[in-house]
């Protein structure tokens, strides 16, 4: 369906354990052979892939706004970030370091090297679609590993693009797609006895069920879950700027980020100016539809008993279009302060000082990015250093990543892995320790 306008966009094969059981079975087939090239030759070819994802760059795009009803420009942007990624992760293959290290005993060499997991089942949301194909193809083929791709039911028409883009260059069975409900072919696949990894990027509910079911056969399991992101506001904020990011932290693809800034945490001597000028830019974006009619009754009906200072009803036109919210007064431990939304609501919290806010900011299920607004180095460092999350943001948004750096959270936003960045190579390889006795004549 378009979100735009709720119209019917295409139909897609609703797969099911038959079609899971073929495509493990081709990548598990293909795996051996694709592992014995050389790094530096995967990474030649996956820059191939990267170059003719570049040539398609408006056609990926345009399938992004169709299934999604996001800006063209926002779309765009993903496609390119979406070839950095690959570009980024090519560049690997000529890397894909090991270590060496000593030894307790005499006349012996020894080594880490990389191998390859096997089969790689890589689930994804529907929210930065390329982006999520990206971040997890790109470094699970380059590492040796064949791979099954579950993308989100919501966007199939850009996932069916990127595979055929890829297996016009990488070997047949190396990347594969199954499309369908994630309830119906999401369990197939966790639980095949061949899936060797499961990555898996969507809400903690999935990834915990996820977690119990492939943890149940000791399979290696990578969950990048969801985030209630907190951005301070301090009385020493640039309030503009601080403005500027909260919105676009918050509103921007309709708040289905997993990066969203979803609690902005004010300073009471700003307060009032800072909740002014809020409500007055919430006013003036456009942030999108959201995904689903579904997604948009539970996001109404989540604010039902809230005070609501922006926003907060649906818009007048076809398709899932939800006005930028902002709420005020809700309780720290109260079910709407510790819930994603995964849409364009932000509550805005007052605090006295920055130890109230650092408290406030860490009172929470989830611990995936943060922002702070201040002049001073020292509350950027002392909020920095006890914030609970995997990436801190001074004076900016409540960012994701570059595909250079590693992305992941902590608490219920993961389980303490990385995506993208070097770090992704420890998702997608499993180290192998060598002892060589270099003069057997001496032991
Ligand atoms: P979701 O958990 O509903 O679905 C994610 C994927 O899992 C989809 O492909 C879905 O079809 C599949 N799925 C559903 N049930 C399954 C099952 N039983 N077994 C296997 N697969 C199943 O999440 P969503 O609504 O698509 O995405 C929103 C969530 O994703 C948010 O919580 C958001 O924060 C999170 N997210 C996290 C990151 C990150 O890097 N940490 C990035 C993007 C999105």
């Amino acid at each position: 369906m378009r979100p735009a306008d709720g119209s019917r966009l295409c139909t897609v094969p609703r797969s099911d354990d038959v079609d899971v059981s073929a495509a493990v079975a081709a990548a598990r087939s293909a795996q051996p052979a694709w592992a014995t090239l050389t790094p530096v030759e995967r990474g030649r070819l996956l820059r191939e892939l990267a170059v003719a994802l570049q040539a398609r760059r408006d056609e990926l795009a345009d399938a992004v706004v169709e299934e999604m009803g996001k800006p063209r420009e926002l779309a765009l942007g993903e496609a390119d970030a979406a070839i950095e990624m690959g570009f980024f992760v090519a560049g690997e293959g000529r890397r894909l370091y090991g270590r060496t290290t000593t030894s307790a005993m005499p006349n012996r060499t020894v080594m880490a090297t990389r191998s390859p997991v096997g089969v790689a089942a890589l689930i994804v949301s529907f929210n930065t679609p390329l982006p999520n194909y990206a971040w997890k193809a790109f470094p699970a083929v380059l590492c040796g590993n064949a791979a099954v791709l579950k993308p989100s039911e919501h966007t199939p028409v850009s996932a069916s693009l990127f595979a055929s883009i890829a297996n016009d260059i990488l070997p047949p069975g190396v990347l594969n797609v199954v499309h369908g409900l994630g309830g119906e072919v999401g369990p197939p696949l966790v639980e095949h006895g061949d899936v060797d990894l499961v990555s898996f990027t969507g809400s903690a509910e999935t990834g915990r069920w996820i977690n119990e079911h492939a943890g149940r056969r000791l399979a290696k399991v990578v969950l990048e879950l969801g985030g209630k992101n907190a951005l301070v506001v301090c009385d020493d904020a640039d309030l503009d700027r601080a403005v500027e990011w909260s919105v676009a932290s918050a509103f921007s693809n309709a708040g289905q980020r997993c990066a969203a800034a979803s609690r902005l945490v004010v300073f009471d001597a700003v307060y009032d100016d800072f909740r002014r000028r809020l409500v007055a830019g919430a006013g003036e974006y456009d942030s999108g539809p959201v995904i689903s009619e579904a997604s948009l009754q539970q996001i109404l009906s989540s604010l039902e008993s809230a005070t609501v200072l922006a926003g907060g009803a649906r818009l007048d036109r076809p398709g899932w279009w939800l006005e930028p919210t902002i709420v005020e007064g809700v309780a720290a431990d109260a079910e709407l302060s510790r819930r994603e939304l995964f849409g364009p609501v932000t509550i805005l919290y007052r605090v006295r000082d920055l130890e109230e806010a650092i408290e406030l900011v860490n009172d929470s299920p989830y611990g995936l990015t943060s922002a702070i607004h201040t002049a001073s180095i020292h509350r950027a460092m002392r909020f920095a250093d006890a914030v609970q999350a995997g990436v801190v943001v001074v004076n900016g948004g409540t960012h994701g990543s570059e595909p250079h750096m590693g992305f992941g959270g902590v608490k219920q936003s993961g389980t303490g892995w990385r995506e993208a960045g070097v770090e992704a190579l420890d998702v997608y390889t499993e180290w192998k320790y060598l002892n060589l006795i270099t003069d057997p004549s001496k032991t």
